[in-house]
């Protein structure tokens, strides 16, 4: 058994040692999950709605812990935390009314009747990524269980403490053993054993491009459902007749939440050039408005990257002979700080403008009409998000719909709700969650034909 050291990323102090679980473990787990799973899926509908609420309830009364947890362990500002924190709670919430609403169709056939049902897929692994560990566990955990499915979740090796408290709290609001588990330990043991393990019948994969591919090719072995939603490169396009004042005011949040370290971070913002000297001139005093510090004080808005080897990766893309445009600030000392930084002009084939980053770095481009600005969105393997900036209806509608990307907003910075769908095109990734289909994701359609002689 090896233990793995959880670093506070804003004091570089240790929190906390983590056993490591091993492939032996892993196996256990998924046996263990395999009987839950039998008995669960016959657990009445309501039974099962009940025991979600009280879970929600209980992650509700857990707030301050749970967040407090995630500041020490990931450096996510407070307030951020709690809202993450809420998130879980929101999301068991929502799909608590599930169980109850899973119903199939008739289906009238010559000779008799044919039925569907929604039969749960089984097992579940859910490999789940650093940067929003609360958030991203829920949204596969709670529509699986609400399918009646059981879950074997494997956080990230650098932030598995909120994820392992929720599976405590889960027991203690009734869900039964071996329903919900959580496996501590590394991506190529604990993520690797889930997809090679016949036994897991889907696997929900949150993380990067290059892992999401090896995973794909491990469940094709087994043709194993799977759900990827993996990296972005969004942009935030802004045309000239939009109100800069709140495209430039909302900027540094849609790409520096969370220190960059977001999916869905608009990290290219593309400017109609007739209008980029004014939104430069607006858009550097909201960068350095910024409030980046201790992630414990209330007032926060930026807290550190999560560990030193993060800063060193995003501040590879900053060299020295950087166009940097300007920055906001970042504490000196411990911690993993890097300040919110806006690079202009950038080639269109430089990394930084080419590669996520995963940090406070963004490029401003300018374009010169609408089909360069959807073509430049366009110009890149990936499809998560984006957002775009016009006072024109007409403009907003032909936009949203030329750009390739699973989530967009239209005079917002923010396109994410736990009730509509989420996703990817292109290398972003593969199915949705969240939304109203998402329980769809956990269940297999079977017909049954029944003769009427
Ligand atoms: P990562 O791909 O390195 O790791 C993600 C998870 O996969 C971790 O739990 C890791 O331990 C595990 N893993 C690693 N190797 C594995 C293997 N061989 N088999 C099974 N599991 C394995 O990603 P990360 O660095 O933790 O997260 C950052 C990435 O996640 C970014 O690319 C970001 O865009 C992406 N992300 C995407 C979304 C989305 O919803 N589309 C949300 C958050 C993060």
């Amino acid at each position: 058994m090896t233990t793995h050291t959880i670093i506070n990323p804003a004091t570089e102090l240790p929190v906390r040692q983590v056993e490591q679980s091993t492939a032996e473990q892993t196996d256990e787990a998924i046996e263990r999950a395999v009987k839950a799973q039998q008995r669960w899926r016959e657990v009445a509908p309501g039974d099962r709605a009940r025991l979600l609420r009280r879970f929600a309830e209980l992650v509700d009364g857990h707030t301050d812990e749970l967040s407090a947890l995630e500041t020490a362990n990931s450096g996510h500002p407070v307030g951020a935390a709690r809202w993450e924190a809420g998130q879980v709670r929101d999301v068991l919430m929502y799909y608590s009314a599930a169980p109850e609403r899973m119903s199939g169709r008739q289906i009238p056939v010559p000779g008799g009747l044919d039925v569907t049902f929604k039969e749960p897929v089984g097992v579940v692994g859910l490999i789940v990524p650093w940067n929003f560990p609360m958030p991203i566990l829920s949204w596969g955990l709670a529509p699986a269980l609400a399918a009646g499915c059981a879950v074997v979740a494997k956080p990230a090796e650098l932030t598995p403490l909120t994820a392992m408290r929720i599976g405590e709290l889960a027991l203690e609001a009734g869900i039964p053993e071996g329903v919900f588990q959580v496996l501590p330990g590394k991506g190529a043991v604990v993520g690797q054993r889930l997809v090679d393990h016949p036994a897991v019948r889907k696997i929900v994969f949150t993380g990067s491009t290059e892992v999401g591919r090896q995973i794909m090719t491990g469940c094709a072995r087994h043709v194993k459902r799977l759900t990827l939603e993996l990296g972005g490169k969004s942009a935030n396009i802004v045309f000239a007749d939009a109100d800069l004042d709140r495209a430039a005011a909302t900027a540094p949040y849609a790409v520096f939440d969370n220190a960059g370290q977001d999916c869905c971070a608009r990290s290219r913002i593309l400017v109609e050039a007739s209008v980029l000297d004014r939104f430069m001139a607006l858009l550097e005093p909201a960068v350095q408005g910024v409030r980046v510090g201790d992630p414990a004080a209330a007032e926060t808005e930026m807290g550190p990257l999560i560990s030193a080897a993060h800063r060193e990766h995003v501040a590879a893309y900053v060299p020295d002979d950087a166009p940097v445009a300007f920055r906001g600030s970042a504490p000196q000392g411990a911690g993993f700080w890097y300040p919110p930084t806006v690079l202009a002009p950038v080639p269109a084939d430089s990394i930084a403008y080419t590669e996520e980053i995963f940090g406070p770095v963004v490029t401003v481009t300018p374009f010169t009409d609408e089909a360069e600005a959807i073509a430049m969105a366009n110009d890149t393997p990936y499809g998560l998000s984006g957002s775009i900036w016009t006072g024109s209806v007409g403009r907003a509608i032909r936009v949203a719909r030329g750009v390739e990307t699973g989530n967009l907003s239209v005079n917002s910075h923010s396109s994410v709700r736990y009730w509509t769908p989420f996703g990817g095109f292109k290398q972003s990734g593969l199915g949705r969650e969240l939304g109203p289909d998402a329980v769809d994701a956990f269940t297999e359609v079977k017909n049954v034909f029944i003769a009427n002689n």
